[in-house]
C-alpha cells in the first residue's frame, strides 16, 4: 500500500530535517508546503468528494503569521480528510495550544526541538494505522459496491416473480396484487372499475393439430395485443393461467369496457394466426367476458372472488353462445 506524507512548514531547515528522517520510511512521496493557501491547493480540499490525496499530515503548529489549528480545522472540515491523521509539531512554549489542537482533530503532537527516535517511531505508528484505516475503508467501499449489486439483483428477482416468463406480461400473482389494489382505489375515488376475462377458443385443438411449442408462440402473440391494447397507464393485462388472460380497467364503466373488449377481440383476429382445425373461424380467436362494478362495499376477498366469477360466467356464456365474442355481465 502506498503511503503519501504532507510536511507543512515554513522552516526551511525543519523540512530538510524531517524530510531526512522521512526518506528511511516506507513512504511513497513527500510533499512539502509552507503556506495555508499552498496546503488547501495540494489537497484539493474546495472538493468535497475528493480522494485524500496524502495518508498523513505533519503540521507546524505556527506558520509566520498562520495559526497550523485553523488550517488544521479546515482540512477535517473536509470528509475525505476526517480519517487521514495529523501530527502537529509545536514549539516548548507553544504547548498551551495542545488543547486547541486535539479538539481541531490532530491525532498526535511532537515538540521540538524533535528527537529522531521518538519522531520515527511515532510516525511509524501512524502509518500503520493509516494503513489499517485505508484497507478498512476499501473494504467498506466494496461492500458497499456488493450490497448495492445485490439489491439490484433482488428488484431483478422480485419483477421476475410477477412476470409471466413465457409472454412477458404480468403474471397471476401481480393480478392478484393488482386487482385489491385498484379496487380499493376505485372505492376511495368512487370510480368505476371494469374486468375483462379472456380465453383463447379451440387452443387444446390448437395445440393437437400445430404443436406444443407453436401453441406457446400463439400464446406470446395474444398476450401482445393486450399489452397494445391496454393504452391509459392504469390499464393492466395479465396472464391469468394456462390459455387465459385478464384485463383489469380501472376508471371504466360498461361501455368503455365494451369498448375494449372488442378492440382486443378484433386485434387477436387481425393477427391472423391459423387455426385450420377451429370450428369458429379459420385463423385464432378469443372469447371474452366482462364485468363493471362500482365498489361500494368494503373490499375483501369475497368481493374480489365474485367481481371474477361474474366476469368468468359472462365468459362462459360468451363460449355456450358460439365463441369469438363477447358477454357482458351486470355485478350483483
Ligand atoms: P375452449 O374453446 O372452450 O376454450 O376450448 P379450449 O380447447 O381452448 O380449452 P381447454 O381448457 O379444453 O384447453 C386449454 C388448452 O390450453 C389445454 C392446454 O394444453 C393448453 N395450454 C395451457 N397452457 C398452455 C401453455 O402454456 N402452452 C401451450 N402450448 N398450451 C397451453
Ligand atoms: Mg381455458
Ligand atoms: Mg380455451
Amino acid at each position: 500500500m502506498k503511503i503519501n506524507i504532507l510536511v507543512v512548514d515554513d522552516d526551511r531547515d525543519m523540512r530538510k530535517l524531517l524530510e531526512n528522517y522521512l526518506k528511511r520510511l516506507e513512504v511513497e512521496q513527500i510533499h512539502f508546503t509552507d503556506t495555508a493557501q499552498k496546503t488547501y491547493q495540494l489537497l484539493n480540499l474546495n472538493d468535497l468528494k475528493t480522494d485524500p490525496s496524502v495518508d498523513l499530515i505533519i503540521l507546524d503548529i505556527i506558520l509566520g503569521e498562520e495559526n497550523g489549528i485553523k488550517i488544521c480545522k479546515k482540512i477535517k472540515s473536509n470528509p475525505a480528510y476526517q480519517e487521514v491523521p495529523i501530527i502537529m509539531i509545536t514549539a516548548q512554549k507553544e504547548s498551551g495550544y495542545l488543547k486547541d489542537a486535539f479538539a481541531a482533530g490532530a491525532m498526535d503532537y511532537l515538540k521540538k526541538p524533535i528527537k529522531k527516535i521518538e519522531f520515527m517511531a511515532r510516525i511509524n505508528s501512524a502509518i500503520i494505522l493509516r494503513k489499517e484505516t485505508k484497507a478498512r475503508i476499501a473494504r467498506e467501499k466494496e461492500l458497499l459496491k456488493l450490497s448495492e449489486e445485490l439489491k439490484k439483483a433482488n428488484q431483478k428477482l422480485e419483477k421476475m416473480a410477477l412476470v409471466d416468463g413465457l409472454t412477458g406480461i404480468s403474471n397471476r400473482r401481480l393480478f392478484d396484487k393488482t386487482i385489491k389494489k385498484e379496487l380499493k382505489r376505485a372505492r376511495r375515488k368512487n370510480n368505476d372499475l371494469s374486468l375483462i376475462m379472456i380465453d383463447i377458443d379451440n387452443f387444446k385443438e390448437y395445440n393437437d393439430t400445430y404443436g406444443h411449442q407453436q401453441g406457446d408462440q400463439c400464446l406470446k402473440e395474444v398476450a401482445s395485443v393486450l399489452d397494445k391494447k391496454t393504452k391509459r397507464a392504469a390499464d393492466f393485462a395479465a396472464r391469468y393461467g394456462g390459455e387465459e388472460f385478464a384485463v383489469i380497467l380501472p376508471d371504466t364503466a360498461k361501455d368503455g369496457a365494451l369498448k375494449i373488449a372488442e378492440d382486443i377481440r378484433k386485434g387477436i383476429m387481425d393477427l391472423k394466426i391459423e387455426h385450420k382445425n377451429s370450428n369458429t373461424s379459420e385463423y385464432v380467436t378469443v372469447s371474452l367476458g366482462v364485468s363493471s362494478i362500482k365498489a361500494e362495499k368494503e373490499i375483501d376477498q369475497h368481493l374480489i372472488r365474485s367481481l371474477i366469477e361474474q366476469a368468468d360466467q359472462a365468459l362462459y356464456q360468451a363460449k355456450e353462445n358460439g365463441k369469438n365474442q363477447i358477454v357482458y355481465k351486470n355485478f350483483e
